[in-house]
């Protein structure tokens, strides 16, 4: 496994992929659909490997040697994912099946413990649908009120309106740190210190920040934070939820059955302490042990180094792709992280794709789960091309000279 302090070292780096050496359609695969799923290394697909094939087993029950392994697997997991965001405790770091479970999870349990009729929740309108609906239905359950930050243009964030929105009703700020449509950074340690600054906890979506950056939640001082494995490398079906000791300390499970008890009698049953208390039943262990071994694959090539080539790579696709006639970069003007949306005038973002795809490059298009966003510009859906820490400069080059073409066959 490599160090990418170098750029040069990717082209060793992408061998850790094996999906990467593929041909679609005969030609080099180039993947630029990371926003949706990343593609794993080796290294996580034999961590999986190995476990089911030496020590698949239950976790926290069995007093044999495979449990007892497993079980190792799985806490040294919990702690790799506790030193990746640099949370005080492993207790902090629940396992979910995503994003969306961590915050439909969150919109529950925070909801059952502290939001009442007439109280308010934040958002903005930018957020992907997980981290919309599943506040609609906490504003719905508990006849609170949903209020929305808007941004402008360029995709950013109105601040002003944000800060004059808070009052002393408001009792969660849930905004994401990258949008995984425009890759706007929201300028995270100010929502959480104005929000602080009236006592109200703020929940970060992560889904598109940890794998492009440094993420701390202690020197943020966020109360939660949420992101999925499949997005930095991992398996699907896993996610995290962080959430501050304080706060998970007092609120209610959202599921409840095993593993997550202290002590169960017919009517009656006392919960278990955190993690445990929010992951009833058998987790998905095989998803764990892979994410922790794709946190230690992103912490050995050094998540700053990664976050450096990528902005250096994300900057000359926005550049080059900005050149060629009838394509808008949304919010061109600003840093972006993670993705570039596309529109280009006249042609449907799906035909474009479909072209693309023809030529072994993958995109997506659509609305990516963000319809608040495409209703603002008034348009059906971008193209999106979203990065990873093993794209190169070359695929950018092949994009757009493929997505020149695409559009003069279109027009
Ligand atoms: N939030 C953001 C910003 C995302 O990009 C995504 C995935 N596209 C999600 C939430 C939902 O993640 P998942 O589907 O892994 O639950």
């Amino acid at each position: 496994m490599t160090n990418i302090s170098n750029p040069a070292e990717i082209e060793k780096l992408r061998k850790d992929f094996p999906i990467l050496g593929q041909k679609i359609y005969n030609n080099d695969l180039i993947y630029f659909d990371n926003g949706a799923t990343t593609q794993k290394p080796q290294q996580v697909i034999d961590t999986i490997v190995e476990y089911y094939t030496t020590y698949n087993s239950n976790v926290h029950r069995g007093v044999h040697f495979l449990s007892q392994r497993a079980t190792d697997a799985e806490e040294h997991a919990r702690r790799t994912v506790q030193r990746f965001i640099n949370a005080q405790s492993p207790d902090e770091i629940i396992f979910t099946k995503g994003t969306t479970d961590s915050i439909n999870l969150l919109a529950f349990s925070f909801g059952e413990l502290a939001i009442q009729e007439g109280d308010e929740i934040i958002i903005s309108r930018m957020e992907h649908h997980a981290n919309i609906v599943p506040w609609q239905e906490c504003a719905r359950r508990h006849k609170a009120v949903l209020k929305v930050v808007d941004f402008d243009e360029e995709g950013v964030l109105d601040m002003e309106q944000y800060a004059g929105m808070i009052t002393d009703r408001t009792r969660m700020v849930a905004l994401t740190w990258v949008s995984n449509t425009l890759g706007t950074i929201n300028p995270v340690a100010d929502i959480i210190s104005i929000a602080h600054s009236h006592n109200v906890p703020v929940m970060l979506d992560a889904a598109q920040a940890v794998q492009h950056m440094r993420v701390d939640v202690q020197q943020l001082d966020v109360d939660f934070l949420v992101f999925s494995g499949h997005k930095i490398y991992g398996p699907t079906g896993i996610g995290v939820l962080y959430g501050k000791r304080k706060w998970l300390e007092q609120m209610p499970p959202y599921q409840t059955g095993g593993s997550m008890i202290k002590t169960v009698q017919v009517d009656t049953t006392t919960y278990g302490d955190i993690p445990f208390r929010f992951e009833a039943g058998t987790p998905h262990i095989e998803g764990i042990i892979g994410l922790g071994a794709a946190i230690e694959y992103v912490e050995r090539a050094g998540i700053e180094a990664i976050a450096a080539y990528e902005h250096d790579l994300i900057t000359y696709a926005k550049e080059q792709l900005g050149k060629i006639g009838r394509v808008k970069v949304l919010g061109a003007s600003r840093p972006k992280a993670g993705a570039l949306s596309l529109v280009i005038e006249g042609i449907h973002p799906f035909d474009a794709g479909e072209l693309l795809d023809k030529k072994g490059i993958a995109v997506r298009t659509g609305h990516h789960c963000c319809q608040p966003i495409m209703d603002y510009y008034g348009i059906p859906g971008t193209l999106r091309i979203s990065f990873a820490l093993y794209n190169t400069k070359a695929e950018v080059d092949i994009l757009a000279r493929t997505l020149e073409r695409v559009i003069g066959m279109l027009v």
